[in-house]
């Protein structure tokens, strides 16, 4: 099976079983039932799980249920082996990866552009050998200068270079998802609505965007909203606690996710809700607590 193909047929597949609206999936036109609730499909980064060893973590991992695995991208093409043999016969796939591409996409220094160019291409290449649904990437963290002025031309020029890069992830069977952040990290790029739109603008089906529940709390009035507005562009979640970004629980009663939840579901969202958060306390403990928090609150959403 080629890349393609798997995407297709993976992407479809979890579609058509979890009842996404057709319109969504470009060049499907089969009618699908949107009568069934989606799974919650819980994604980890690979140092969410307590345990010493990718496998002890993984193991971790299958024993509560965690269906996705979210690697950085930091030195991915020569993890390839090592991924997919963890892998093997398991009931995990590969979420999505995290960054680690170096330089950025709006630098004024084209020789930082290029960089960020090729190491972004090595990730997605990668990406696509592990059947990931997309590389996450920020436009412009705040601390990174000298960046291009945050203006019409800029988001044009964003615009321009996301589809090219789209189109080089979709020959790779994945995408790149923008992910917004919150003002004290990334002013550029900071609401759900904002990267859905720069996705549309786009009319690339190979560039998606994401919310982050820990951003979305200092930035979005409205967690229903913000995933909402994300429609058919949004490709991935990440979840932390809501006041210190430990595990879902560990702040108490804010640690309320039940209407981004609720927009999930009647979006009949198909990928993951990846956890991106520390722990103050023993993860053998915070983080089962931290799982039951969440399928409680999908089935009350
Ligand atoms: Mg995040």
């Amino acid at each position: 099976m080629d890349r393609r193909t798997f995407l297709k047929t993976s992407f479809a597949g979890t579609v058509l079983a979890t009842t996404v609206p057709a319109t969504w999936l470009a060049g499907c036109t089969t009618e699908v039932s949107t009568s069934q609730t989606p799974p919650l499909r819980l994604s980890f980064q690979e140092n969410t799980a307590p345990g010493e060893t990718l496998t002890e973590r993984l193991d971790f991992m299958e024993a509560h249920g965690v269906v996705g695995l979210e690697p950085s991208g930091r030195g991915l093409g020569d993890r390839l082996n090592e991924l997919q043999q963890a892998l093997r016969g398991r009931n995990i796939q590969i979420s999505a990866i995290c960054a680690g591409f170096s330089g950025f996409i709006l630098a004024e220094d084209p020789t930082v552009r290029a960089t960020f160019d090729r190491t972004m291409k090595e990730i997605i290449a990668a990406a696509g050998e592990l059947g990931s649904t997309g590389v996450i990437m920020v436009p412009a963290f705040n601390q990174q200068t000298p960046v291009m002025p945050h203006n019409a031309d800029t988001r044009a020029y964003l615009v321009e270079q996301l589809t090219l890069l789209g189109e080089y992830a979709l020959q790779h069977g994945t995408t790149v998802i923008l992910e917004p952040l919150n003002r004290s990290e990334a002013f550029y790029l900071r609401q759900v609505a904002d990267a859905a739109s720069i996705c549309r603008d786009t009319a690339c089906d190979g560039v998606r965007c994401m919310g982050d529940f820990w951003h979305m709390t200092a930035e979005e009035s409205s967690d229903y909203g913000a995933l909402y507005s994300g429609g058919p562009y949004l490709r991935h979640i990440h979840i932390a606690s809501r006041g210190k970004r430990r595990m879902p629980g560990e702040d108490g009663e804010r640690d309320n996710y039940v209407e981004g939840f609720r927009a999930l579901k009647q979006m009949n969202y198909p990928y993951y809700v990846s956890f991106e958060c520390g722990s103050t306390g023993d993860r053998a403990q915070t983080v089962p607590a931290a799982l039951t928090l969440l399928r409680t609150q999908w089935d009350q959403a």
